[in-house]
């Protein structure tokens, strides 16, 4: 693809997020605790979620071997210089945590059952693949290009920590949730308790808090517009239904107000 259709894609995209940010406040993605009916033929939601995340792991994971492959026939992997390092670094932060969302956390969901849309699918594919082509193209077609010729620097280094501790965070949060439901009527009946502990401390939803922590530190690590427009899109995909799921929250459970927590952002 060309370098024009390339910026095409990639800013509609950005324009696309910022449309969507608003219209996520009227109307939440039908799964979850906002499942309902209206949306259309359903599927279970642990198939839904590996069918609709593995190809960010796979296309990700197609540009890394095929640029590996061309550059060991000739170079050794000893020899490559930071730039290529720090490319294989990102390629590896977003592999990590693909791998966990398409084939872990499905696997472990208890209420995998529990029926997703066929709309909510297809739109997360759609977004998928088009997020994973931006940020994989941008990493090993152009980028490199840019980042050969920087040295290991401490961006990149504070953009891998802020992007491993919120990787490290959206797994505990999503341990606790999980480990909510523990008998097996529990999880038959798909039954909902607050959760405690981490930073639900602070927040209702800090899994999608720690997620955009995540991609912030991906894209300060990364510096380039595909990488922005991920952080951006988690945001305005994630804040919306955090403020849902507050919502849901302080209707069903009538100590919730008690506990003083926002709906995102952390207040300490
Ligand atoms: P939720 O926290 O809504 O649900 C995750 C799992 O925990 C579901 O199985 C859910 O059950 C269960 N659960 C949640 N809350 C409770 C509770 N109070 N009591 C019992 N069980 C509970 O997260 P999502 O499903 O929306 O997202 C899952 C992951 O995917 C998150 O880590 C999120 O950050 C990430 N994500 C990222 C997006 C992005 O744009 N980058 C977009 C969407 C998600 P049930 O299904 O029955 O509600």
């Amino acid at each position: 693809m060309t370098f024009a259709m390339y910026d095409i894609i990639l800013w509609s995209w950005i324009a696309l997020g910022i449309v969507v940010f608003p219209v996520l406040f009227l109307v939440s993605a039908p799964y979850g605790r906002h499942l309902r009916t209206g949306w259309g033929p359903t599927l279970r939601s642990d198939v839904g979620w590996v069918v609709q995340e593995s190809p960010s792991f796979l296309i990700m994971a197609l540009y890394l071997g095929r640029w590996l492959n061309s550059h060991l026939e000739k170079d050794k992997i000893m020899d490559f210089d930071a730039g290529q390092w720090m490319t294989i670094v990102l390629a590896l932060c977003w592999l990590v945590h693909y791998f966990n969302r398409a084939f872990v956390f499905p696997l472990r969901m208890r209420g995998g059952a529990k029926p997703t849309t066929f709309t909510v699918v297809a739109t997360a594919i759609a977004f998928c693949i088009t997020n994973t082509y931006l940020n994989a193209h941008a990493l090993f077609e152009q980028e490199l290009v840019i980042r050969s010729k920087r040295s290991l620097d401490g961006a990149f280094l504070c953009g891998v920590t802020l992007w491993l501790l919120g990787l490290l965070a959206n797994w505990q949060s999503d341990a606790i949730t999980r480990n909510l439901r523990r008998s097996p009527e529990d999880i038959k009946l798909q039954r909902y308790a607050i959760p405690y502990g981490g930073l639900y401390r602070y927040v209702s939803a800090p899994n999608y808090f720690a997620e955009f922590v995540e991609w912030t530190g991906f894209a300060i690590a990364a510096r380039n517009w595909a990488a922005f427009s991920f952080a951006l899109w988690t945001f305005c995909n994630l804040y919306p239904r955090a403020r849902s799921n507050h919502q849901w929250y302080l209707q069903n459970f009538a100590n919730y107000v008690a506990l003083n927590r926002n709906a995102f952002f952390p207040n300490p």
